[in-house]
Parts: structure tokens; sequence; C-alpha cells
């Protein structure tokens, strides 16, 4: 079985042709992070502009690195939502369009879906799972029972953990975009260096909880006279940016722990095994934070499952990758499928056959 992925739906245009048997045909992502930069954040309209510019290049090139003919597909998948409406038109309008012209089975992929099943590409991991979802939008925390099967144990009252990094670079004139950016400033810096709070550790229930994070940061960074330098000129206060960054990046670090340790307890008494500890998203490939998530899987006797880091940020692997695990189980659109800006992970427990394993 071989899939065609398609998606558009934020600032990167990618496309990508996966086998069944989880190998990585062609893998091609094209950032527009250098048209959005002057703006320090994703502009709509752009990127809509940008995807219909490339896409179809794009899915040619991914087509003969994969030395595959349209023919020679299974199907074609595409991040139908929830995203950048703009973009994600461009995207399934152009998967339409082959899935029409070809004859090919069309999945309508959600997007948070992709990120929520990627840990299974070209692994053994098995059915049920505790995942943290932590991206650019999105930080929750759910059961993944099975392909289109999510229960939510608990998420964000407020901001996404991606939405906390790219504000605290952008407040530090770190550059964009902001995950990465604090992570290389946080290397060398002093974490215990400013006093951050840690805002809902210790509440019942898991939510989480960013603004007061990121307020605090904000005051932090005024009391230290941190934020008038120019943009990407940090001049002589490298260093306590450095501490800033660190100290954010431990908080964050201390606050997701906290919640998945109190989750894998939860998933155990419900589904009666140790995890594993799923995470991704963007926020996956912070390397600090990977770190921290290993250590309370194994303190539960449980393991850390994280995709490599190129696969934790947007791709389209991953959504051919859903679109294979899909396929398998029969679970097709039709071409009428109307993309959906807002599209949470539980309302997918509408579709059937939820997978055995
Ligand atoms: P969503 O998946 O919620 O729709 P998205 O698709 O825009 O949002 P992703 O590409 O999944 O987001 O993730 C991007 C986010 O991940 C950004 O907020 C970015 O700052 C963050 N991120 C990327 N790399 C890192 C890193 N190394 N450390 C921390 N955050 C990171
Ligand atoms: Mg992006
Ligand atoms: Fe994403």
């Amino acid at each position: 079985m071989t899939v065609l992925g398609i998606e558009t739906s934020c600032d990167e245009t990618a496309a990508a042709v996966v086998t069944g048997d989880g190998r990585i045909l062609a893998n091609l992502v094209l950032s527009q992070l250098d048209e959005h930069r002057p703006y320090g954040g994703v502009v709509p309209e752009i990127a809509a502009r940008s995807h219909l510019d490339h896409i179809d290049r794009l899915v040619e090139e991914a087509m003969a690195e994969a030395g595959l003919e349209f023919g020679a597909l299974d199907g074609i998948a595409v991040t139908a939502g929830p995203g950048l409406i703009g973009g994600v038109f461009v995207g399934v309008m152009t998967a339409k369009a082959i899935a029409l012209a070809w004859d090919l089975p069309f999945l309508a992929v959600n997007h948070l879906e992709g990120h929520a099943l990627t840990a299974r590409l070209g692994t053994d991991l098995a059915f049920p799972y505790l995942l943290l979802l932590v991206s650019g939008g999105h930080c929750q925390l759910l059961a993944v029972e099975g392909v289109g099967c999510y229960s939510r144990l608990g998420g964000t009252i407020d901001d996404a953990v991606g939405e906390a990094f790219d504000k605290t670079a952008k407040l530090l004139g770190l550059g964009y975009p902001g995950g990465p950016a604090v992570e290389r400033a946080a290397a060398d810096g002093d974490p215990a260096a400013f006093a951050l709070p840690r805002p809902m550790i210790g509440r019942p229930g898991l939510d989480f909880s960013f603004s007061g994070l990121k307020t605090a940061v904000r005051h932090a960074a005024q009391a230290a006279d941190l934020l008038d330098d120019p943009p990407g000129d940090a001049g002589n206060d490298a260093g306590r940016k450095a501490d800033l960054a660190a100290a954010f990046q431990e908080a964050v670090g201390d606050i997701l722990a906290e919640r998945c340790g109190k989750a894998l307890d939860l998933f155990r008494e419900r589904y009666g095994k140790a995890g594993p500890l799923v995470v991704a998203g963007g926020v996956a490939a912070n390397r600090h934070l990977r770190e921290r998530l290993d250590g309370v899987a194994r303190a539960a006797g449980s393991e850390l499952m994280a995709p490599p880091p190129a696969l934790c940020t947007d791709n389209a692997a991953m959504i051919a990758w859903a679109g294979v695990e899909r396929l398998r189980l029969g679970l097709t659109d039709p071409l009428d499928f109307a993309a959906r800006p807002r599209w949470p992970l539980e309302e997918l427990r509408e579709t059937p056959a939820p997978a055995k394993t």
C-alpha cells in the first residue's frame, strides 16, 4: 500500500509518499519562514498564496523522488483541518483533483490525528497509548485507543505550549520561529537565575495553563531591562536572555512532567497498562522537554516514544501515514468532504471501526 500525503494547514507546504509498512519514500517540506518573518508570525493570506504557488511542483517532486506515477498509488491523503482555512483549501482541492483524475481513494485527514499517529510510523507501537500533543495551536493529553478514537484527559485552558515558546522568543527578540530559538538560547542559560511560576502544578485534573507563565516572563524581562534591544541583536543582554529562556523552558518542563506523571497514573487505572507515553507536535522536537518526559515515563515504569524531531514539526509524511492507517480500515471520504477550520480530535469518535492493535 502506498499513499501520497499533502499538508498545507499552516506555514509549511509539504508532500510525502509513505508505504503501508512504514517506509518514507519521499518527504518534502517547503517552509514559508522567510515570507512570514518580517511580520513575526504567520500571515494567513500570504500562507494561502504561497501554498498555491508551490504545491503542484512539490507534489510532482515527491512523486519523482518516490519513483512512482500517480496510477501506482493506493490513496491520496490531505490535511482537511484544523488550520488556516485558505491554506487547507489549497491542499484539499489539489488532493481531490488528483483523486478524481486517477480514480483513487480520498482520505480527509485531521492534522492532529497526523501528529497523534506519527509515533506508529515505522515502529511497533500498539494502541492504547497516552499522548501528550504539544504544538503551535494545541496542548492536550489524550488516550489514543485506536485510529479515530481519542479520549481527552485534559488540555490547556488558555495558550498552547508552542504559542508560549513563540511569544517568549518574540519578547526577548530571539528570532522567529520561537521554539527552536528559545531552545538554542536556553542551552547557554542558568534556569535558576529567574524564579517563574508553574501554573496548575498540584491542582486536581489534567488541565494546563500557560498565560500566567507568559505574563511572568514579560514582567521578569521588564524588570531585567531586556525588552528594548533591536530584533536579532541581544547586545550585552545575551547572557540574561539565555537565563530567562532557560528558566522559561525549565518551568514548561516541570509543568509537562507533573501533568504527564498524573496522566500515566490515570491511564494505568483506566487501561491496566503503564503507557507508553507518546509526545507529538512541534514542541516535541525540544530535546530538553523530551528528556524530562523520558524521566517521567521511566519513573512510572513506562517508556517515552517520541518521533524523530523532523516528524514532530509539520510535515506530510505524518498525513500520508494517517492516510495509510485510515485506508487500511476502509475509512475513506467522499470528494465533497468539506474542509474544517476547527476540528477537535474527539469528534473523530463518530467514525466507525476502531483498530484492534
Ligand atoms: P497545530 O499542530 O496545533 O495545528 P502547528 O501545526 O502550527 O500547530 P506544529 O508545526 O505542529 O504547529 O508546531 C509548531 C510549534 O512548535 C511552534 O509553536 C514552534 O515554536 C514549536 N516548536 C518547534 N520546535 C520547537 C522546539 N525545539 N522547542 C520548543 N518548541 C518548538
Ligand atoms: Mg509551522
Ligand atoms: Fe502541527
